[in-house]
């Protein structure tokens, strides 16, 4: 066995969570990391029009977190960046990480994983897994962490997909507004993507639709001029019952927008994603953009809404969402069915040792600060400072989990990963703590 400082550390994808983990690898002088990444740059979907073909980031994506809240614990924006920062910040904030924590040395470009497997020797003897690239390259690792995003992988509705006649496009393949001057487009969905592609294409569309099916509350970005987000944060804490932060969320929400129902929308009755926008109320008050809540069904270019009206559309904008992918797991290893995956914490599959997954979950927060949590976790375990329950605990734990977003949240395919932060967090250090006490009784 292979103690700390001499491990060998794989680490896929040169992304937000994969640099912080990597850096927090380096610095815990747990052993040699090597970072594969696919395409040539670093920063994953905030790498505008990335060469790994992945990146989501449109022209005008600006993030929802301020950029106090979103920069990591350790590494600031450089001064001047805007209060919320866009693509090109986030671009070169996460390579100025990387540059500063060593990290850009480490990344093996232009190296696609393509399988991660227990090695022969997996359980005996390290190194435990092989990774292999797609050159055919095969390398053994005695850790991996696998930090490849989940937001690349385009949800499709067939209904919408098959069944519109016109233009149909998703989400994650636009990029600017341009394309779409003078066209009816119909967007669906609403989430943060629907309405900055909603704000974007309305101004010169004819006709935009925006159908929103759940009900939902649309955060601003400021109020009496702070970010949004450095107020909501301040009632992060734990003394507050969430009952009471949400309906100060709610009131705070309802001061700047007003009621969602007023513009057209069903109101948030459950949990749900937060969809954050500066925008898109304005475009509906001004009426530049209408809202809809479903479709009863489509003819060629006509979409039938389910308040009786109708109209020809140009064009679909699918903001549905997306999928899960792990094409280079095994199945025997872990499973990715109905959109959602069974990790320990998000962060272990059961009865697998020594393989991680970093960024498997959607929260309530900027999640450069849940990535550190997750990367500090991992390294209490590789320090050999704490250890894992066994898989029929894990299991337990990951289906208690299932349980609680079944009871809370709209079952739908996009929250099967989704964590509220503080409740998060605090599990994140209740179980390195019994994974201390684990480590000591078994000592
Ligand atoms: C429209 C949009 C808005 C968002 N807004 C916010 C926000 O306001 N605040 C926020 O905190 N988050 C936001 N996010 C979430 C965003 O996903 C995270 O901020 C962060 O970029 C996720 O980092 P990641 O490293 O996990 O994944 P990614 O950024 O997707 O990086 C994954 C990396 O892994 C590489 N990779 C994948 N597969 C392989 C392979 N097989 N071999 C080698 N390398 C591989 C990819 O090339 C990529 O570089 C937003 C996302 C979207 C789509």
């Amino acid at each position: 066995m292979l103690g700390g400082g001499a491990r060998r550390y794989a680490v896929i994808g040169a992304g937000a969570s994969g640099l912080c983990c990597a850096k927090y690898l380096v610095q815990s002088g747990c052993g040699d990391v090597t970072i594969f990444e696919i395409g040539t740059q670093i920063g994953g979907l905030w790498c505008y029009g990335n060469d790994n073909g992945l990146s989501s980031a449109y022209k005008t994506l600006h993030i929802n977190t301020a950029r106090n809240l979103t920069s990591f614990s350790d590494f600031g924006f450089d001064d001047g960046v805007q209060m919320f920062p866009d693509h090109r910040d986030m671009h070169r904030y996460l390579v100025s990480y990387a540059e500063h924590f060593g990290l850009t040395r480490r990344i093996r470009f232009e190296s696609r994983v393509v399988k991660v497997e227990p090695a022969a020797t997996y359980g005996r003897d390290a190194p435990r897994w092989e990774v292999r690239l797609e050159n055919g390259t095969v390398e053994a690792f005695d850790r991996v962490i696998v930090a490849t995003g989940h937001l690349s992988k385009p949800l499709h509705v067939p209904e919408f997909q098959d069944g519109f006649k016109g233009e149909y496009l998703h989400s994650h393949y636009y990029r600017e507004p341009e394309p779409f001057v003078g066209k009816r487009i119909c967007v669906i969905g609403v989430g943060n993507s629907a309405c900055d592609i909603a704000s974007d294409v309305c101004v010169t569309s004819p006709k935009t639709v925006m159908v929103a099916r759940s009900g939902v509350m649309i955060g601003p970005k400021l109020i009496f001029g702070y970010a949004f987000t450095d107020i909501t944060m301040k009632l992060y804490r734990r003394w507050i019952p969430d009952a009471v932060r949400r309906r100060v969320i709610a009131f705070l929400v309802y001061l700047i927008h007003g009621r969602m129902t007023d513009l057209g929308f069903k109101p948030l009755t459950q949990r749900a994603h937060p969809t954050t926008s500066a925008v898109v109320v304005p475009h509906i008050a001004y009426r530049r953009i209408l809202v809809k809540q479903g479709i009863e069904r489509i003819e060629g270019r006509r979409i039938f809404f389910n308040d009786g009206t109708s109209d020809e559309f140009d064009t679909l904008i699918a903001c549905t969402g997306y999928l899960i992918d792990l094409p280079m797991i095994p199945p025997s290893v872990l499973e990715v069915k109905d959109n959602a995956v069974d990790l320990y914490k998000r962060i272990c599959a059961p009865g697998w040792e020594g393989l991680y997954f970093m960024g498997m979950f959607n929260t309530t927060t900027a999640l450069n600060l849940v990535f550190e949590r997750q990367a500090r976790w991992i390294c209490a375990l590789e320090r050999g400072e704490a250890a894992l329950p066994g898989p029929e605990e894990m299991r337990a734990d990951i289906q208690a989990k299932k349980d609680w977003i079944d009871r809370h949240y709209k079952q739908s395919l996009r929250h099967t990963i989704e964590e509220e932060h503080l409740f998060y967090l605090d599990e994140l250090d209740r179980s390195e703590k019994a994974g201390r006490r684990r480590l000591a009784r078994a000592a």
